[in-house]
């Protein structure tokens, strides 16, 4: 062992692998899951498609996924109205794999992605990883997109890739059908991609407002999805995106890895797409569910940023990590994440919800008599 360094890549050495952590609480509101498991015929079902695609594992999988992929079509169609040709469609391990392999086909040496800040935190990783470069705009201070400073940062920078995060994590925020026009305007007149990541589309408070309705118009538009949030789906590891033209998905193509996805992933995906409207209906519960914790923070003094996701984006504290601790000792994990003075909590069951709120409800007053004591000083 001794004596031996390994031969890491240079702009490796000293990172830590991406990680938040995991199982260490009762009630964990840390990485926005959707508390729900699936239900017993859920499980059924997708138990019983797994029994299937094994019959045949030791066949390689449709390289393509084109069951899966009809199967996600007709499910955009039904959640938003919007018909995507299968052509344009495209699946992967997670939505992760589909943007680290559009970094893989639109970035590399000597090109750049644009992003706005804070975002999540995984751009960052799969520009390094393809060796391409990140240019950040900073968000205004409601964490909405300064449009202009947008528009200015693509003629500048020239990036190939333009990520807008809507609804944005860690905030919630969405950016609007307009603003998202005019910067895939902007985008195509210099040649770039403009991806909006949707991750959390389907708690959007504005039915309509999804970049689906924009692929039709703009030729340069990705929108990445994914089953780990809405569909409860985040162990079975499926994400997808929906392309302006079936040219996206070919160059996609050059980038994956042989057979990417397992017959047993497609499989189970295809199975829980079946219960879609079953999922859906436990999404207007969490959307309901979070409406109602943010006019409970509000009503603690706190300011929640506006939320169209499955999690919440509060402060301003003078010492979040105080608060983060105090939660921990009572068995709640959120996360601490984004800009200093601000937490981010994942919308959980009833029963977590309350616990989390009569928590916060505790540690603000007490902070307030804090606050009281040092005022008569
Ligand atoms: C959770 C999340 C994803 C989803 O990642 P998966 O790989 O599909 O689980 C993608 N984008 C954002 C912004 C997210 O927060």
């Amino acid at each position: 062992m001794s004596g031996f360094d390994l031969p890491l890549r240079k702009d490796l050495i000293g990172q830590t692998p991406y990680g938040a952590p995991e199982d260490t609480v009762p009630v964990r509101l840390n990485v926005n899951e959707n508390p729900y498991p699936p239900s017993e015929k859920v499980i059924e079902a997708i138990s019983q498609a797994v029994a299937a695609a094994a019959r045949g594992i030791n066949r390689y999988p449709d390289r393509d996924a084109v069951d899966l992929r009809a199967a996600l079509a007709a499910y955009l169609s039904m959640e938003s109205g919007i018909k995507v040709n299968i052509d344009c469609i495209w699946a992967a391990n997670g939505s992760n794999e589909i943007m680290a392999q559009l970094f893989g086909a639109f970035g590399g040496p000597g090109t750049r992605a644009l992003t706005f800040d804070p975002t999540y935190s995984m751009y960052p990783e799969y520009a390094r990883d393809s060796f391409t470069e990140v240019v950040s705009v900073p968000r205004r201070r409601d964490f909405t997109i300064d449009l202009a400073a947008a528009i200015e940062a693509v003629a500048e920078h020239k990036p190939t890739l333009v990520i807008l995060t809507s609804p944005n994590n860690p905030t919630g925020t969405s950016i609007t059908l307009a603003e998202i026009e005019e910067i895939s305007q902007a985008a195509q007149t210099i040649g770039a991609l403009v991806v909006v990541d949707e991750a959390y589309a389907e708690f959007r408070g504005d039915r309509g407002a999804t970049a689906l309705t924009l692929l039709d118009s703009y030729p340069n538009i990705v929108v990445s999805r994914t089953m780990s949030k809405a569909f409860g789906y985040a162990g079975g590891r499926l994400g997808y995106c929906a392309t302006s033209s079936g040219d996206i998905v070919q160059a996609l193509k050059l980038v994956r890895l042989p057979y990417h996805l397992s017959a047993i992933s497609q499989a189970a995906a295809m199975a829980a797409l079946d219960f879609a409207s079953e999922s859906l209906s436990r999404v207007a519960e969490i959307t309901s569910a979070r409406n109602q914790m943010a006019r409970e923070l509000s009503s603690m003094g706190l300011v929640v940023a506006q939320s169209d996701a499955n999690f919440l984006f509060f402060g301003e504290f003078a010492d979040r990590h105080a608060i983060w601790n105090a939660l921990v000792e009572q068995g709640i994990l959120i996360r601490e994440t984004g800009p200093v003075g601000w937490l981010r909590v994942s919308i959980g069951t009833a029963s977590e919800n309350e616990l989390f709120v009569n928590c916060m409800k505790a540690l603000v007053s007490g902070q307030e008599e804090l606050h009281d004591q040092n005022g008569t000083d």
